[in-house]
């Protein structure tokens, strides 16, 4: 077998924590039962899927009847938006163009209506305060971009949505207004908490936590009516039907209370290394161009263009040299589309088919980093 590779794309993909493949373990062995069941061996399955909705509700300050267990963040997001608007048809959705396909696909189908980008890769926030009005019940934009890694002003979008919800409320209008944000590029590195974000909806990932793949949760806060896209046995509060994922459900909010643990040392680790790369791929390539704002960015993740280079073909010689990155995210590469979030920022074609994506995380060190800057070096000379 070939020697593993390097791996620069923890924003596809993180591997299991051996702590999260213990906790899972015995609910795919010996705890095998339906939660649902009424006997005693069921009823402490049922007992231990309420103690992880109870952890992860901790963790971002809810009650733990506001976390809908999923089968991931494209569940959790398809399930805010088109929940949200069955339940209110006539209103209006506003999205941002950083959002990933599971935003931006379901917002399209409903006809949401995209909120510009700035050149720096953030929510127009000038925009957004000009066009939210009073037909306006969600907006949703990403927490951390999983193409360029900028944190969206998600705060400040949260007091535009507070600003109106008040104005309604003097008004005695009825419809109310929400903010949802896709935090799956988010909890390894940044507090959660709904409270402090200001979101009254929120998607998590397991699968990007160094959890198990295919698990989730949405967080919707209390009062919140959407209506369920799987309809079965009643399972999740009515909202998402289907025997529960046991071992997925307690090895995310394993991954979730472990990444909470390690967030702080894991994002000064990684900021540093990630300055370091880039300061090392403009060296190796003088006319490489870092995408997105420069300061407030996640540790994890660098866009960089490689003008008059094609990214296929770099991430084909890296490849070979031993070493993964991406180009754009995991979901459209290989569609041969130019991507929707790089295009909204006004980059020219030259520096979207020229975009790499290189994403941090555990496994990555400072000799990965030196690896990294060379082989970008050598491919392109
Ligand atoms: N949202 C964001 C921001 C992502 O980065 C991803 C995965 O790349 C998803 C949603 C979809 O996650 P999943 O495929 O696990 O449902």
């Amino acid at each position: 077998m070939k020697n593993k590779p390097i791996y620069f794309d923890y924003a596809a993909a993180t591997p299991l924590d051996e702590a999260v493949n213990q906790a899972m373990m015995p609910y795919l062995t010996d705890q095998f039962y339906n939660p649902s069941a009424n006997y005693a061996a069921a009823r402490q399955v049922r007992a231990d899927i309420n103690q992880a909705r109870a952890t992860i509700a901790r963790l971002v300050g809810a009650r733990p009847a506001e976390i809908i267990f999923t089968s991931g963040a494209t569940e959790a997001n398809n399930l805010a938006i088109a929940g949200l608007r069955q339940q209110f048809p006539k209103a209006e959705i506003l999205v941002s163009t950083q959002e990933h396909d599971s935003v931006r696909l379901p917002a399209a189908t409903v006809g949401a209506k995209f909120i510009p980008s700035t050149s720096a890769g953030l929510v127009d926030l000038a925009w957004l305060a000009k066009h939210l009005n009073k037909n306006t019940v969600l907006i949703s934009t990403i927490l951390v971009s999983n193409e360029i890694g900028v944190i969206q002003p998600v705060r400040e979008i949260a007091a535009l949505v507070a600003a109106e919800r008040r104005r309604r409320l003097a008004a005695r209008e009825k419809l109310p207004i929400y903010l949802h944000s896709d935090a799956a590029q988010a909890g390894n590195y940044l507090d959660l908490s709904v409270a402090r974000l200001g979101v009254d909806l929120m998607t998590v990932n397991g699968g990007k936590l160094y959890g198990p793949k295919q698990t989730g949760f949405l967080y919707y806060k209390a009062g919140l009516k959407l209506k369920p896209q799987i309809l079965g046995g009643g399972q999740e509060f009515g909202l998402r039907a289907g025997t529960e994922n046991v071992a997925g459900i307690i090895g995310l909010a394993k991954a979730f209370e472990l990444a909470h643990q390690r967030r702080q040392a894991e994002s000064r680790r990684l900021t540093e290394l990630r300055r370091r790369l880039e300061r090392a791929i403009i060296e190796a390539y003088p006319k490489a161009h870092i995408n997105g704002a420069r300061s407030g960015r996640a540790p994890h993740i660098i866009n960089v263009s490689f003008s008059g280079q094609d990214n296929e073909a770099l991430l084909y010689k890296l490849d070979e040299a031993g070493i993964v990155v991406a180009t754009g995210s995991a979901c459209s590469a290989g569609k041969g589309e130019l991507s929707p979030a790089l295009s909204a920022m006004g980059l020219a074609r030259a520096d979207v088919t020229s975009a790499i994506r290189i994403s941090l995380g555990r496994g990555t060190d400072e000799a990965d980093v030196e690896r990294l800057a060379k082989a970008i070096k050598t491919s392109l000379a």
